[in-house]
């Protein structure tokens, strides 16, 4: 049994019925919507003509939201319903980035995440979804698309029906019939700053970038006539912040680590103490970043062992747990113990460093991070950090500015190829754009490549202990501002 739904945009009229009838339904409070109905007008007047689409879950068969939902608060029934359960949900918002449809948002009541759930309740006392009954065109349709003599299923089979980004390969159980392609691809789409009854807000790709760059198809533009609010970026600086915290424990673990198993650097307890600290402040942004922080155990004990997110708790754990060795070991005089240790952190700093690359690669929505090159970048960036760190605890020596103008070397040319070589879709080039030409620009250009990269690699040059400790704090601040317009770009590009 696999339910889903047929939309006949040739019947919608656009009475927001469905929308209606779904908030009464399911108790969807103000400001929040499980399904709407979004207006796009093409044409010049007196030529114009406006389509209606209903957008909301598409209880697709392989559902991201479900893979990345860190507490198994989201999951796949056997019937095919893509559901949820509030009691589980810990506020992450990773569902948010991972599905590309926009279908989720967070209950601002219960602080948890929510979407269509296809009626669920209704269903198993044999009733059919709210929005299906209440529509008076009759344009939505439920039931069981393996079942060749249902109703779903027929139109499916004979109509040239369509899906929301198939190429995201998520395989949606939503099928359009009749939709006007511009309806359903927010890149055809121009978005003004105000539309019936209502303002925008947020960035939006195709506000900025140079002339000619535009995101849009100029033949199919429509023009958005309404819509309803979104959450402009589900992740703010505390998840840039916690990139930016977890690169200075990995690294100043890595430094802290080969220095001692290399003879260059000292068994102090200074990089391992940065380690323990930034790797406190990772878990508490993290923790702090949730929308519901009082369920922040469930990571642990409710674990979807598919999602990044908790094997990255994992990572971070075992990451501290050994930090703390390291720390006893160097108090109680290092020797042996430092040697045995050695190992075992290196592989778990660099864990701790680069998981964030399949956490970001599960967050689906989002194309700007589907990048291959994410993980040799947190890997470059927690080099970077960790050699920042060292120059300001110990002073410039020679291997430490060496892997330090190694790492900004790296850095550079792994952001320039992110944001420069070929993007494979639009919503990807269009966040690139963001960086390089649009509102965050002078931050790049100036804070992250000029004053974060290119200016410590000359004051490396030098061995002056004011010039190394100079081109470590300017390499932590243009790490600091990459991660944080990386982490922005990424979710500016509308998905609806
Ligand atoms: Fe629904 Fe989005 Fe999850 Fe697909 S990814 S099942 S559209 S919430």
């Amino acid at each position: 049994m696999r339910y889903g739904f047929v939309i006949d945009q040739t019947r919608c009229i656009g009475c927001h019925a469905c929308t209606v009838a779904c908030k009464e339904e399911n108790g969807v409070p103000l400001g929040a919507s499980r399904t709407w109905v979004k207006y796009v007008e093409k044409g010049e007047y007196p030529h114009t003509r406006r389509h209606f689409a209903v957008l909301r879950c598409n209880h697709c068969d392989n559902a991201p939201c479900v893979t990345i939902c860190p507490t198994v608060a989201l999951y796949r029934r056997p019937d095919g319903i893509v559901d949820f359960d509030g009691h589980r949900c810990i506020g992450c918002k990773s569902c948010m980035q991972a599905c590309p449809y926009d279908a989720l948002y967070i209950d601002p009541d219960t602080h948890t995440a929510a979407k269509c759930h296809f009626c669920a309740h209704r269903v198993e006392r044999g009733l059919e979804p709210a929005c299906v009954i209440v529509c008076p065109e009759r344009a939505i349709l439920a039931g069981d698309l393996d079942d060749p003599a249902s109703e779903v299923a027929r139109v499916v089979a004979r109509e040239p029906v369509t899906v929301r980004k198939p190429e995201q390969g998520t395989r949606p159980k939503l099928f359009y019939v009749g939709a006007d392609h511009a309806t359903l691809v927010p890149q055809l789409q121009e978005t003004p700053a105000a539309w019936l009854w209502g303002q925008r807000s947020g960035e939006w790709a195709g506000d900025v970038g140079p002339p000619g760059t535009t995101t849009k198809s100029v033949e199919a533009l429509g023009r958005v006539a309404y819509d309803v609010a979104h959450e402009p970026r589900p992740w703010g600086w505390r998840v840039s912040a916690y990139l930016w915290t977890k690169s200075i424990a990995a690294g100043a673990a890595l430094y802290a680590a080969l220095g001692v198993l290399g003879g260059w650097g000292p068994a102090g307890r200074r990089l391992p103490a940065v380690a323990l600290l930034f790797v406190l402040l990772t878990t508490i942004l993290l923790v702090v970043d949730l929308k519901r922080p009082d369920r922040f155990l469930y990571v642990l004990t409710k674990g979807n062992p598919r999602s990044w997110l908790v094997w990255g708790a994992w990572i971070l754990m075992a990451f501290g747990g050994v930090t703390t060795l390291w720390l006893a070991a160097v108090a109680g005089g290092g020797g042996a113990a430092l040697g045995v240790l050695a190992g075992p952190w290196i592989a778990l700093a660099l864990a701790a460093a680069g998981y964030s690359a399949f956490l970001f690669a599960q967050a689906e929505g989002r194309d700007f991070w589907q990048s291959p090159l994410v993980l040799p970048h947190l890997l470059a960036a927690a080099i970077v950090a960790g050699g920042a760190v060292a120059l300001l605890a110990h002073g410039p020596s020679r291997p430490v500015r060496g892997l330090l103008l190694l790492g900004l070397g790296a850095h550079l040319l792994l952001i320039l190829a992110e944001l420069f070589v070929h993007h494979p879709n639009l919503d990807a080039a269009a966040a690139a754009r963001l960086v390089t030409g649009g509102p965050w620009r002078g931050r790049f250009w100036g804070g992250v490549v000029v004053g974060g990269t290119l200016l410590p690699g000359l004051c490396l040059l030098s061995a002056s202990p004011l010039l190394g400790g100079l081109a470590g704090l300017l390499a932590l601040t243009g790490l600091y501002l990459y991660e944080d317009v990386w982490v922005r770009a990424g979710q500016a590009v509308p998905l609806s």
